[in-house]
């Protein structure tokens, strides 16, 4: 895309009402640091209205530590690269080269560079149905430990994309995951890494998000288009003669939202750790005990009256006033919800961007 072009293309997302992007990057040379840098710094300048993008995540080929240091001075949130199978011959097989990507232990060791170039935030993940899912649970849940070891960080986040058909794909997949063992190693990388956010994609359908959000998944894009310039086309109709791979929940933000809140879930659109500076050691000191709870909750209130009130259909609204009521009131600490029901009314009454 052009400059401007891009441009378009964050004020679309603004006008739905997202707060946080993840922008991908494929492989290709032209991704320089400089190159992927720029693209974030637009992501923050461009703001129409109440929409603001507040906390832009990279996916991008591994980098050395100079690039990665160029990538965070445009204040990128989490860095995320994933190894797509831990299985040395798999990756040998999959990525025969040329190029940088089949460097197994290049790939491998992407998070201990970044974190060396100032990156405390890493997002790791596997590509699942390359190889057997019980290797790669080990693979991913083995790389957090080497992470909190070496960085004395872990994983910000842990992705788990299954492998779906996609343009110009043509190979056999003897390790595809079935729906039963997919939940089965949702629950297992939940109680291995508890301290991590767990991200689910719009690859899965409605239906297994309906199913795996119970099992502590705490991440979900919504609305996501795949083809270049995609979100500024309105209609619904997917272009699998331009996405890299297919969507299979292309519901729009509105109607996952209130999917969550139907559900009992308070849809969050908090940036605020970021913000204020609880990332790397600092955030898992609070993440790890749970105490970040007493941050994420407040603060998924509060995001969440924003959307109400600048983007919700009347419906959604509805729902996502009554579920904050029915928060607050689980609040015993008196002082505590009083502060935040203030916090309320003032979002209502047209202040933007309270945090804790
Ligand atoms: S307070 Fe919770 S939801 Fe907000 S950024 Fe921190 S961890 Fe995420």
């Amino acid at each position: 895309m052009t400059p401007d072009e891009l441009e378009n293309e964050i004020l679309s997302l603004e006008d739905e009402g997202h707060k946080r992007l993840i922008l991908v990057f494929g492989e290709h040379p032209s991704y320089s640091p400089e190159f992927i840098a720029d693209c974030v710094k637009s992501c923050y300048r461009v703001k129409k209205g109440n929409g603001e993008i507040r906390r832009v995540n990279i996916n991008a080929a591994p980098l050395d530590v100079e690039g990665f240091k160029v990538v965070k001075s445009s204040g990128i949130g989490t860095y995320q690269v994933f190894q797509e199978t831990y299985h040395k011959e798999t990756y040998a097989k999959y990525h025969p080269g040329p190029g940088p990507k089949s460097d197994y232990l290049w790939r491998l060791n992407a998070m201990e560079r970044a974190f060396e170039g100032g990156i405390d935030d890493m997002g790791i993940g596997a590509l699942f149905g390359l190889y057997d899912w019980r290797f790669e649970v080990l693979g991913l849940v083995t790389h957090a430990l080497r992470l909190q070891q070496v960085c004395g960080v872990g994983p910000h986040t842990i992705s788990f994309p299954r492998i779906k058909p996609a343009l110009g794909m043509n190979i056999e997949l003897p390790y595809e995951v079935s729906d039963s063992d997919f939940k089965k190693l949702v629950a297992i990388l939940r109680l291995a890494v508890p301290y991590t956010g767990l991200i689910m994609t719009a690859r899965e359908s409605a239906a297994i998000r309906d199913a795996v959000i119970e099992f502590g998944v705490s991440q979900i894009d919504a609305g996501t288009r795949l083809e270049i310039g995609g979100y500024q086309e309105k209609s619904g109709d997917q272009h699998l003669d331009k996405e890299q791979f297919e969507i299979a929940d292309s519901r729009d933000l509105d109607l996952v939202i209130r999917w969550l809140l139907q559900k009992g879930f308070i849809p969050s659109f908090c940036t605020s750790c970021y913000r204020v500076g609880r990332t790397g050691e600092h955030f898992m000191e609070f993440a790890i005990p749970g105490f970040i709870g007493n941050f994420c909750t407040p603060n998924a209130m509060l995001t969440l009256a924003e959307y109400l009130e600048d983007y919700s259909s009347q419906e959604t609204k509805e729902a996502g006033y009554l579920l904050i009521e029915q928060e607050l009131d689980k609040i015993t600490n008196i002082k505590r919800r009083e502060e935040i029901k203030s916090k309320v009314e003032q979002i209502k009454n047209g202040k933007r961007d309270l945090l804790y």
